[in-house]
């Protein structure tokens, strides 16, 4: 799934990290470290049970931490604990703005704080990986060299003028995009990385020549000249277009920004390219899509759309997301595999396999099956809880469950989502399908 990174510094912060990492400092005060280790528990608890009303509590406490107890070490990082609530566990545009408010809004009172820089980093995060707005996203990073630049190592100077070049990449300014590169390469002193540059800017300087760029209503096409894509551009056009606004209506959802729909005639092009073992076939968070598109094998219209499309549902990375919901949404849009349509295949394979949904929760159970078979099952799963529940109850438990959750606590999930038990629902999937 995952592309040589574009990005090289991921600003993620990691679910718990706010709470368990404070310790009392500074201008201690018991009842701001109280209220503070209360939004701790609500947050797990809000976690566990997928329960927004706990998120949305939390918040109230952090805020309540804000107004009664500014002069505490507690109110700035009460500020970082609200974004984080807002766009990593209620997600959505709405919540995502929002959060880029509680994050000014802390710049401004707590400028000198420790947790700004945070605050900096989440803000970019923000913009780029969930609102997809590269032009705030640049402004903030360049804020943060400005700021920061007597206490930022070299790689770290590094790594955020690479992201720079890569946000004007995204709004189509190649050629800042290269001089930026140009002055990285000079700084840079990691092999690997230097490598990547060079990389990256062989690719942007061949736009235009190599590397051709088709600009249509949703999406940018590259396709390289001669090749099978280029040859067919205006099918290959018509046929994404008409299958993202499949998607878009079916998921309800909108992408503000246009996919970058790349593909390569064979997996020596990707690498020639993106670098070695660069991975075909595969969406990213930066709603890129690499395809292989060439005479013998062509990529699924509808597959990885469907991925970068779900990414308006929960901008979760893969690692965050349960496989079970992520590649079932994306098999029942496509409907069919080897001519088959998904709940024949997956009838078919239940017949000489006893794989229990059990096991497709697991995400590592469910890559150690194979995706020959895992694939159609949560293909098959997935639909049957789209026709029989809707889209709405799916939207939910795609956005609220995940891999860091235990069985039971998915079962709870399930239960609160469907009204049914994992198991129910299983007996009820194994029925439509005819399996005893
Ligand atoms: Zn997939």
């Amino acid at each position: 799934m995952n592309i040589q990174r574009s990005r090289c510094k991921e600003i993620v912060l990691p679910f718990f990290l706010l709470f368990v990492s404070s310790v009392v400092v500074g201008q201690g005060n018991k009842n701001a470290d109280s209220l503070f280790k209360e939004a701790e528990q609500l947050r797990q608890e809000a976690f566990t049970e997928a329960d927004t009303l706990k998120y949305l509590k939390t918040i109230e406490i952090l805020k309540t931490i804000i107004k009664e107890y500014p002069e505490s070490e507690r109110a700035p990082e009460a500020y970082l604990g609200i974004m984080s609530v807002q766009v990593n566990n209620l997600m959505g545009r709405e919540n995502y703005r929002k959060a880029v408010q509680e994050g000014k809004e802390m710049l401004k009172k707590y400028p000198a704080n420790a947790m700004a820089y945070k605050v900096y980093n989440f803000l970019y995060y923000t913009y780029s990986l969930c609102l997809y707005d590269y032009q705030s996203e640049l402004e903030t990073i360049k804020r943060i060299l400005e700021l920061y630049k007597d206490s930022l190592s070299s790689r770290e100077k590094v790594q955020y003028h690479n992201t720079i070049s890569y946000a004007y990449g995204k709004l189509g300014d190649t050629k800042i995009a290269i001089k930026e590169l140009d002055s990285l390469s000079e700084k840079c002193e990691d092999k690997e990385f230097k490598e990547y540059i060079e990389r990256r800017k062989r690719f942007l300087l061949a736009i235009g020549n190599k590397w051709q760029v088709r600009e249509s209503d949703h999406l940018r096409i590259f396709c390289t000249q001669g090749s099978p894509a280029k040859r067919d551009i205006e099918k290959v056009i018509s046929e994404h277009e008409k299958a993202y606004k499949e998607i878009c209506d079916f998921l309800g959802v909108s992408v503000p920004v246009k996919i970058e729909y790349f593909f390569f005639s064979s997996q020596e092009e990707a690498d020639e390219w993106f670098g070695k073992g660069t991975t075909l076939n595969s969406a990213n968070r930066d709603l890129q899509i690499f395809a292989l598109y060439s005479d013998k094998a062509k990529a699924s219209v509808k597959h990885e759309l469907t991925h970068c499309i779900a990414y308006m549902i929960s901008h979760h990375s893969r690692q965050a997301r349960l496989e079970l919901f992520s590649e079932g949404l994306a098999e029942t849009m496509v409907g069919a595999r080897q001519g088959k349509p998904i709940h024949t295949l997956a009838a078919s394979i239940l017949k000489d396999k006893e794989i229990s949904i059990r096991d497709l929760t697991d995400n590592k159970t469910f890559y150690q099956i194979g995706d020959t078979i895992t694939y159609p099952l949560a293909g098959s799963f997935v639909k049957y809880l789209l026709d029989e529940y809707g889209i709405e109850k799916f939207k939910f438990i795609y956005k609220y469950a995940h891999p860091a959750q235990i069985y039971s606590q998915l079962n709870l999930i399930f239960k609160k989502t469907y009204g049914k038990t994992i198991d129910e629902l299983e007996k009820g999937w194994h029925n439509k399908l005819g399996i005893q």
